[in-house]
């Protein structure tokens, strides 16, 4: 069989991880099946009916953020298909000749309850202590043939409710969670369909879309599951065989709560701008309520794409776990080599102002030292937007810190202007040593000749040349300086300190 999945996001927010592991997921159901009969479609539908909340650069950002991940639909809005068009906004007149047949043989009906009766229908229950919700089925049973006039004369505004069958049970069966059944009563009471404005509800377009597209699976967040037994009435009333359900675990926190932003941020634009890697957001997303193989954490989305079966998904709800992430980025640091890392550091530098101000892009030179400082950074970098920060000292000459800063522990001043003395001696040689091994060597048999301590040594140095205590490894800093321009620097902070 070839499989049809699709993504279906409402453009009324940001894109976030549940949304993504979602797209993930239906992306590699498809591509996992191609892989071995090269059929197969996975499909963006913009769902874009609740007019209240459509934002148009949230339509952007869906584009934005799979653009990113490197995740690609083979149908979609803006690649077409046969199945066009897959923005729900202008398929409006389908669903409402699909509503329609459904209120002709009488398993949909006209309502015409105002909203203002329903808010009043729900406070008077809310202060009765009621625990019955929805509606209250007031227009169920208004003569069809007196409720189409009613709707024809243009007067009154209607919209178009589901038929609820009562006293029965709907069932499916789920991918995930088995044999699922419900008792249409306890089912939200007689949905709408047809909205007042005439667009379509979710459930609505949500099944003749995914009839109509041929989609053959639905995996989508168990937060839709409460909605699946409408859709299945739904698909019984219109004479269609339901897709296969594929509920997809819950995405909790560490405290077992659910994941929101009390977490942490979800939306991806954040932790695009903080600096993670799509690759590492993809495959630590692709293990939220999957396993693939035993002891092995590292897919590249190849991989992913090879591995992936809904028999690899779990019942039990998903961890996210924001340090587990992190180790992924810094996993996905460390993979890059120099110029690749670079690129990626670069847009971020930029926007810090690495290389003369905000906005402002390197120069040759400039663009040169930043990719050769990537080894001074490379194992420490957690997200790529720390390379400004960490790299400053290069770009800029660093202000002399406070004296207090050149001080050994059990040292005075008189201590410090000594040591950073002889540290300017060893400058040359190390800023020429050929590699860290070298310079290693050389500066311990200083330190061993003249009886001082190694790390006494060294820090009065590395203050003078990086401006900090704290900084990427010294050797290499004095190589991508140079001799010259680290015998100023050094000579600028003794200046300053006697
Ligand atoms: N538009 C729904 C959403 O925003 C789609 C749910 C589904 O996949 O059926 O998530």
């Amino acid at each position: 069989m070839q499989i049809r999945d699709r993504y279906a996001p409402s453009p009324t927010g940001l894109q976030h991880i549940g949304g993504i592991r979602t797209a993930l997921f239906n992306y590699l159901l498809v591509r996992s099946q191609r892989r071995r009969s090269g059929e197969g479609a996975f499909i963006l539908r913009l769902e874009d009916t609740d007019r209240s909340r459509f934002d148009r650069r949230y339509v952007q950002n869906i584009y934005d953020t799979f653009d990113w991940l490197r995740i690609h639909w083979d149908e979609g809005p803006d690649t077409g298909g046969p199945a066009g068009p897959y923005i729900q906004s202008e398929r409006l007149e389908l669903y409402k000749k699909y509503a329609l047949e459904l209120e002709a043989q009488g398993l949909a009906y006209y309502c015409f309850c105002s909203p203002e009766r329903l808010e009043r229908l729900r406070e008077d229950r809310e202060a009765a202590h009621s625990s019955q919700s929805g509606y209250d089925r007031r227009c169920r049973d208004i003569d069809a043939g007196e409720a189409r006039r009613r709707a024809g004369a243009g007067v009154e505004s209607w919209t178009i409710r589901l038929k609820i069958p009562l006293g029965e049970y709907t069932r499916f069966h789920d991918r995930i969670l088995g044999d699922v059944e419900w008792k249409n009563d306890d089912i939200n009471p007689d949905p709408v369909l047809i909205k007042s404005d005439g667009f379509p509800t979710y459930h609505l377009a949500n099944v003749v879309d995914d009839h109509l597209m041929g989609i053959t699976h639905v995996l989508r967040a168990q937060e839709w599951l409460s909605s699946t037994p409408l859709h299945v009435i739904m698909y019984g009333a219109f004479g269609w065989e339901p897709p296969e359900f594929c509920h997809l675990p819950l995405i909790m926190g560490t405290d077992g709560k659910k994941l929101s932003k009390r977490h942490g941020t979800t939306s991806i634009d954040e932790f695009r701008s903080q600096g993670y890697l799509s690759g590492a957001l993809i495959n630590y997303v692709a293990l939220l309520g999957a396993s693939y193989e035993e002891g092995k954490d590292i897919y590249t989305l190849a991989e992913l794409e090879e591995r992936f079966s809904p028999e690899k998904l779990n019942k039990a709800p998903a961890i996210f776990d924001y340090k587990k992430l992190e180790w992924y980025n810094g996993v996905y640091i460390r993979m890059k080599g120099d110029g690749e890392l670079a690129e990626l550091c670069l847009p971020y530098a930029v926007k810090a102002g690495l290389f003369g101000g905000p906005g402002q892009e390197p120069n040759e030179e400039q663009r040169n030292l930043f990719i050769r400082a990537m080894p001074l950074i490379r194992e420490r970098l957690v997200y790529l937007n720390e390379a400004a920060a960490k790299l400053g000292y290069l770009f800029t000459e660093p202000e002399v810190p406070p004296a207090e800063e050149f001080i050994p522990k059990k040292g005075d001043l008189a201590a410090a202007v000594t040591l950073l003395r002889g540290g300017r001696e060893l400058v040359k040689p190390l800023a020429e040593a050929a590699d860290d091994e070298t310079a290693e060597t050389l500066i311990k048999d200083y330190a061993e000749k003249n009886a001082v301590k190694l790390g006494d040594l060294m820090m009065p140095l590395r203050v003078a040349i990086t401006g900090a205590r704290v900084s990427p490894p010294l050797f290499g800093s004095l190589r991508l300086l140079g001799t010259e321009r680290s015998l100023e620097r050094v000579d600028r902070a003794l200046a300053r300190l006697s």
